[in-house]
């Protein structure tokens, strides 16, 4: 028989593995909700055109990391690459985009894009992200982004990444932006690799995030939004900075950061790390003002970020902070008279909110080593004698003692 393997650049989350993975996805759960943000959860796969219209066809992630394929109807669809496109088409396809805004929308679950797998980089990787729908007010971005850097103070892991941000400014300002970047790369056109020469045409702006070493030296050196806000655009990102403060959040501008994808307007932001080598941006997002209209809705203007779990994960396993595994209590009967006693001892500790285990089969010997094996914290040994007296007895695991407890008792002793 073959033995399989996970598909290239997918994997199996088992383990501690699986607990980082559940512990950043808990965390941002519980600190969103105090947020005033509320889960959704869209579908993992849509029709081809509401990503390949809302990221831009000159994105990465569009030109040639997009999970598409025709279904047996013969209908375009794609596995999602982001969350965002999908959030707004539901905001529209439900008919929420009149009252009730701002909405506050919070979602986690699998991405795909067809990459090159590596440490920090997978075809199906993991987001957890937040939009904040219909709310133009910079204090909207502010919040976004402090919500972000809260969860990760609550991981514990906000020591070793740095908030960046930027503005894209608004059309006008980026109309001006763009032609001056025309300008300096055309210059240079020969210079610029394949991808970069064809943005050129399309979409200059991108040229900023590209990847390939070959442009680095003309992007270090291509001109900065700043010269080219207008002065609205610049008050915008002001306040933003701003209400950062107020927050609290530590931050640096960094002209540099564009986002990959084409759906952004003012604010932009990642939070880097050091420690992940070039997989080093874990949270990134922006402001996006004409999505939801791409999507078929009114005018409404967007704040988002979307951060890959995987990535989040492996800074809590750089920083120690691994959620060590569960430490339920053994539940002993010695004996077949005990078996009964047990089994309601059992389900009475569960109730209690304690985690029990009871081994299948197996003498006193057997099940103390079992109860070691699976990390058990506590052993409840049932014996004949004992049980007669309605007691029982709680042997500490880690410290060795032992001691008797009438049953009654044995949930309270161990809470
Ligand atoms: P990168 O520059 O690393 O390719 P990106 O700009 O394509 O990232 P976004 O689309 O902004 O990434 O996604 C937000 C976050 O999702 C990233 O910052 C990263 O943490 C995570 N992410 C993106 N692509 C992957 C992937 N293929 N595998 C694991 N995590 C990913
Ligand atoms: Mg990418």
């Amino acid at each position: 028989m073959a033995m399989f393997q996970p598909a290239r650049g997918t994997h199996d989350l088992i383990g501690e593995d699986c607990r980082r993975h559940q512990a950043v996805i808990d965390a941002a759960r519980r600190i969103s909700a105090l947020y005033g943000f509320e889960e959704w959860a869209t579908p993992i796969f849509e029709d081809t055109k509401v990503f390949a219209r809302s990221l831009g066809d000159t994105s990465d992630v569009v030109m040639k990391e997009m999970y598409s394929f025709e279904d047996r109807g013969g209908e375009s669809v794609t596995l999602r690459p982001e969350g965002t496109a999908g959030v707004c088409r539901a905001l529209v396809s439900n008919g929420l985009v009149q009252g009730g805004l701002p909405r506050k929308v919070f979602y986690a679950g699998p991405m795909f894009r067809y990459e090159r797998p590596q440490k920090g980089r997978y075809r199906q990787f993991h987001q957890i992200g937040l939009e904040i729908l219909g709310a133009p007010e910079p204090l909207a971005d502010a919040e976004a982004i402090a919500c972000g850097w809260h969860i990760q103070k609550e991981l514990g892991i906000d020591a070793g990444t740095t908030l960046e941000v930027n503005t894209l400014g608004d059309a006008p300002s980026r109309d001006a932006y763009r032609a001056a970047l025309v300008a300096h790369f055309s210059a240079h056109k020969t210079a610029l690799s394949e991808d970069s020469q064809l943005r050129l045409e399309k979409n200059p702006l991108r040229i900023l995030d590209s990847k390939h070493l070959q442009d680095k030296p003309l992007v270090a050196a291509a001109p900065t939004i700043f010269d080219h806000l207008t002065a609205e655009a610049r008050a915008f990102f002001e306040a933003v900075l701003r209400h950062l403060d107020a927050f609290g959040v530590p931050h640096t501008v960094n002209p540099g950061i564009v986002r990959g994808l084409d759906y952004y307007s003012h604010t932009a932001f990642e939070f880097v790390t050091q420690r992940l080598g070039t997989q080093g941006t874990v949270m990134a997002g922006g402001r996006y003002n004409g999505l939801v209209e791409e999507m078929g809705g009114p005018p409404t203007p967007s704040v988002g970020w979307a951060a890959g779990v995987e990535r989040l994960g492996l800074l809590l396993e750089a920083n120690g902070r691994t959620p060590g595994p569960p430490r339920p209590v053994a539940v002993i009967p010695v004996g077949d008279a005990a078996e009964g006693p047990a089994l309601d001892l059992l389900q009475a500790l569960r109730r209690a909110g304690i985690a029990a285990e009871i081994a299948y089969r197996g003498n006193l010997k057997r099940r103390m080593e079992r109860a070691n094996r699976i990390g058990a914290r506590a052993a409840v040994i049932l014996g004949e004698e004992e049980m007669a007296a309605g007691r029982a007895q709680i042997r500490d695991l880690d410290a060795g003692t032992q001691e008797s407890v009438a049953i009654d008792e044995v949930a309270a002793r161990l809470a």
